[in-house]
């Protein structure tokens, strides 16, 4: 692996002790009397005081997660058994205010981009599920002297899972992206009782193809509703025409796939590729069982059985005058 220029982080300085036991009279994060004021979320006047809590635990947890939590703050001691909230809530936890801004949402944000700055510069190939198998064998996963995901120990740090929330996120997550090797190792057991290690840039790959995975998923799937709706909108159309009194409507392809169009791109749906007309002929002749669809030079057209013999030998014979109607 080729040298790399990285920021020297003082977080990184983590040696493994036993954790000492937290004082909750004194700062959650620093254990340390300062003269600065301590917070508690509990006494302070918002509507939901609950709600201090709920981001200062998740944010520790995501930065335990990334191992950017120094040595004074390991999650074993803030989390006795119900969660790193649940604990903070018994024991009503306090903060200076300069040690929580440290774990706010932007200094995660900062994080978790020069995290990801710092992994792309390995490239990617660690990623690609077919390439990792030749380095990995049960024996690694429970070893502890390798990474979880890669099956390498690398030169970067190798930290250890210690809450059931990220052994929780990794399950979904190779769910999400149907890692069916990952699922088989997570299927041992939990990762904490695995004392599994992982590399901070693993485990953010996982969680960005999961999120990739999710968001082009959510797309194709909206994708799809509307345009169920969009068809169904069609064929009302078509319907409400053919019902006109007096009328024996006939209905160009190429107008209806450009309806078609617009309403998608109406609703939102910018689509990438041009109507497949055979696929959208189909849908309609399924949905409208008297409609037919005929050649006619270089159009198709579609009319109702009942109208055909006459109204398909007018459209075809006038030409544009029967569009008007349309
Ligand atoms: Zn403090
Ligand atoms: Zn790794």
């Amino acid at each position: 692996m080729a040298k790399k220029f990285q920021l020297v982080d003082t977080f990184e300085q983590r040696t493994p002790t036993t954790p000492p036991e937290t004082n909750w009279k004194l700062c959650l994060v620093c254990q340390e009397e300062t003269t600065e004021s301590l917070v508690c979320p509990v006494l302070s006047k918002r509507r939901d005081p609950g709600s201090g809590y709920t981001t200062m635990a998740a944010n520790l947890v995501k930065f335990d997660e990334l191992g950017k939590l120094p040595r004074t703050v390991q999650l074993q001691r803030l989390d006795e058994g119900q969660g790193v909230e649940a604990t903070m809530v018994a024991h009503q936890a306090k903060w200076h205010k300069t040690c929580m801004l440290q774990y706010n949402n932007t200094m995660l944000r900062r994080a978790e981009k020069r995290l990801i700055a710092s992994s792309s510069a390995f490239g990617s190939t660690d990623n690609v599920p077919g390439k990792r198998a030749r380095t990995h064998s049960s024996e690694a996963t429970t070893s502890g002297t390798s990474c979880f995901f890669c099956g390498k120990s690398g030169t970067e740090t190798l930290h250890e899972v210690a809450t059931f929330q990220v052994d929780t996120r990794v399950r979904k997550c190779a769910a999400q992206v149907g890692d069916n090797e990952l699922m088989a190792r997570l299927s041992m057991g939990d990762m904490v009782a695995l004392e599994a290690k992982y590399h901070s840039k693993c485990l953010l790959a996982l969680y960005y193809r999961a999120k990739t995975t999710v968001e082009a998923e959510q797309k194709t799937d909206h994708e799809g509703v509307m345009s169920r709706i969009v068809l169904a909108e069609l064929v009302l159309y078509i319907e409400e025409t053919h019902l006109e009194e007096g009328t024996a409507p006939v209905f160009r392809l190429a107008d209806l796939a450009k309806l078609y169009t617009t309403r998608m791109e109406q609703l939102g749906v910018a689509l990438c590729k041009k109507v497949n007309s055979t696929r959208l002929t189909e849908r309609l002749l399924a949905q409208l069982p008297g409609l037919r669809s005929q050649s006619k030079g270089r159009d198709v057209l579609l009319a109702f059985d009942e109208d055909i013999g006459e109204a398909l030998g007018k459209a075809c014979e006038q030409d544009c005058d029967t569009e008007a109607d349309l």
